[in-house]
């Protein structure tokens, strides 16, 4: 659990903000990704290196996408506004989708954020299963 994506829509951000700084010493020795505005934020708060990518409406949702499709996520925080249209819904979409594909966990509130900060899980060595998808691989393969 070394490696963190960090994204909160503009409506969320000061309450992603305010949940960061109350943890901060967690996010000390993590490996941190964020989109571009959400990570420059994170990045003045916590005076920690993020890498951060493209802004979310401008890619930066399908770019952590793909680090989870390459297994280099751990943990997604995303804090999504429920309460405000995204002109790129899609992409959010295929984000969280993408995470459940992958098996990864995701907090999309405090609440979940705060239940999996305090997992004990984080004391040990533990290893997520990463689903075989050898057969849907092979569904065309002439030779399967
Ligand atoms: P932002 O993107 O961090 O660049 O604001 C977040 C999002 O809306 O996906």
């Amino acid at each position: 659990m070394k490696s963190i994506a960090l994204i909160a829509h503009d409506g969320k951000k000061a309450e992603l903000l305010d949940w960061v700084a109350t943890h901060a010493g967690f996010f000390q020795h993590k490996t941190l990704y964020a989109t571009g505005t959400t990570g420059r934020l994170i990045s003045d708060k916590l005076q920690l290196p993020v890498h951060c990518f493209a802004s979310g409406p401008l890619g930066g949702d399908q770019q952590i996408g793909a680090l989870i499709a390459e297994q280099k996520i751990d943990w997604l925080v995303f804090f999504w506004d429920p309460l405000s249209s995204q002109p790129h819904d899609p992409d959010v979409k295929a984000l969280i989708r993408l995470a459940v594909v992958w098996n990864i966990p995701v907090a999309c509130n405090k609440a979940t954020a705060d239940f999996i900060v305090h997992s004990s899980l984080f004391q040990t060595d533990y290893q997520r299963s990463v689903p075989d998808f050898s057969a849907h691989q092979r569904r065309f393969d002439p030779a399967k």
